[in-house]
């Protein structure tokens, strides 16, 4: 068996460590006997996005998501909202997720046209919103809580039936108000988690390198592995997300 990975813009979208989650989703794939090939796509360069199993965007700041915009326009945009259709799995970690929606509006006023693939857009604002966090996956995405690090200005509002990718735990999520976190829409799982997220919480990581496994090969089911250290991480992160200041009022926290 072998996945094929597209890193998309490994060079503008990289920030916290985000390029750690294909590390991890490599690692996790090879320490099973998974064969695993990762391919960068940049900003103009082209490729057969067919090809591709699971597609990877990370987090970036305002004016590297600018530069982008014409780089979407030439052609990349049709072949990735087509790909998400057709139910190939994306992880699109904060400005990477913001890319899915309608548009991302910066703080300074500046309308990003994005994708438009999943029914959501993002406004920025001054007050940016950042700090250890946590939230619980909805059952979709296997019900686990994950752990990680936010730091953004925009605040997503999903479109009505938008499934979020979770509840929020301890933190902010998609806009501090409404308790989402990220977006699950067919196998695109979207969230403002860095790190890299995906180290610290290997059951988000199985899941979803188990949806662009089904989608290439039928059923398919990762049995756990025993790393060290992977619980002690996942802990250690849970530890300083509760020792975050409690939610502003108004605001329901479910767990803490
Ligand atoms: N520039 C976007 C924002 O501030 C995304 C930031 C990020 O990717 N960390 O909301």
């Amino acid at each position: 068996m072998k996945l094929r990975i597209c890193h998309l813009y490994p060079d503008v979208l990289n920030l916290y460590g985000d390029r750690g989650n294909i590390l991890c989703m490599r690692k996790r794939l090879e320490d099973r006997g998974i064969a695993c090939e990762i391919m960068p796509l940049r900003i103009g360069e082209t490729a057969d996005l067919t090809r591709y199993d699971l597609f990877f965007i990370g987090g970036g700041q305002d004016f590297e998501q600018e530069v982008l915009l014409e780089d979407l326009r030439k052609g990349k945009k049709e072949e990735l909202k087509a790909a998400v259709e057709d139910g190939r799995t994306f992880l699109c970690i904060c400005g990477g997720y913001q890319m899915m929606g309608h548009y991302y509006e910066t703080a300074d006023g500046m309308r990003c046209p994005f994708l438009g693939a999943i029914d959501f857009h993002t406004v920025g604002a001054r007050r940016r919103m950042i700090g250890n966090y946590a939230f619980s996956l909805s059952e979709t995405s296997g019900g686990s809580t994950v752990v990680g690090f936010e730091n953004h200005s925009g605040r997503t509002m999903l479109g009505p039936g938008v499934e979020p990718l979770g509840t929020v735990l301890r933190g902010y999520g998609n806009n501090g108000e409404d308790g989402t976190e990220g977006v699950r829409y067919h196998n695109v799982f979207g969230t403002y988690s860095h790190g890299p997220v995906l180290p610290k919480n290997p059951a988000f990581c199985d899941r979803i390198l188990e949806t662009a496994l089904q989608r290439r090969y039928g059923e398919a089911s990762l049995a756990p592995l025993a790393v060290p250290f992977e619980k002690a991480a996942h802990e250690a992160a849970l530890a300083q997300v509760k020792l975050r200041r409690k939610p502003r009022r108004g605001r329901s926290s479910a767990w803490l």
